[in-house]
């Protein structure tokens, strides 16, 4: 990923087969601009496709998911070197779908953040408050524990490569975005943590039902470097759309 313009990086989460696969980054390729930031993160299976038909475009590609163990007796994992081995730039760390429904805790999600970077690729790592802790009021405290997690025991690497994903559990599949107001305000908080922690060219993305038609003004909000973007990054077209949101 570039540091050029505003970074798009679609989760396809568990959808795809190799022939839907074969036509959206086909229509990918054919509309996007070599000055474009963008990646999409695909099924482990799928890897080796998107190597395949995206090597030398200007779309990169990545995991969702990776492995804390470098290697040995792990049945079913995947390791953060065997993704590197498939040329993946990125792996998403932490998405909320991780922590609540495989119970990923805050150190799992570390560790897989060193071991994404300590393989040379970014570690996008997901933070966001659920609803019922929004409610609470505890929105600052959550995500600023999350992130404090990671960079309290941050390797150099890990710094160097870090990308933070701001997503909303509420706002993750339910077409309900963040207001402009709540963004610029976590993102405030999260910029000025990664700050006080000498970490100052980490890119913030927000993610939660970001679309093309909200991902304007959603990319325009200060101290929003991208978009993480799950259902839409399914639709070539809608995807398109919000890469050329990030253009001007
Ligand atoms: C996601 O899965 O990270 C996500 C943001 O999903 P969606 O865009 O569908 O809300």
């Amino acid at each position: 990923m570039t540091n050029a313009a505003k970074t798009i990086v679609g989760n396809w989460k568990l959808h795809g087969s190799l022939q839907e696969n074969a036509a959206r980054l086909a229509a990918l390729k054919a509309g996007c601009r070599s000055d474009d930031a963008l990646a999409v993160c695909v099924p482990f299976p799928y890897l080796a496709q998107a190597q395949q038909l995206l090597q030398g475009s200007a779309i990169g590609w990545g995991a969702q998911n990776v492995s804390e163990h470098a290697k040995g007796a792990f049945t079913g994992e995947v390791s953060a070197t065997m993704l590197a081995d498939f040329g993946c730039g990125c792996v998403i760390v932490g998405h909320s779908e991780r922590r609540s429904l495989y119970g990923e805790d805050d150190a799992t999600v570390v560790r897989k953040a060193q071991a994404v970077a300590a393989a040379g690729m970014t570690p996008i790592v997901c933070v966001g408050e659920t609803l019922s802790e929004r409610e609470r009021g505890d929105t600052a405290q959550v995500v600023t524990r999350q992130l404090a997690a990671v960079l309290t025991v941050a390797s150099e690497e890990l710094k160097h490569r870090l990308v933070v994903a701001y997503e909303p559990v509420w706002a993750i599949g339910t077409g309900r975005a963040a207001s402009e107001e709540d963004v610029r305000e976590v993102h405030a908080l999260l910029r000025g943590q990664l700050k006080e922690a000498g970490v100052n060219g980490a890119r913030l993305l927000y993610g939660g039902s970001v679309k093309a038609n909200n991902a304007k003004a959603l990319l325009n909000i200060a101290g929003v470097d991208g978009a993480l973007v799950g259902g839409a990054s399914l639709d070539a077209e809608e995807f398109l759309a919000i890469v050329q949101a990030a253009r001007a």
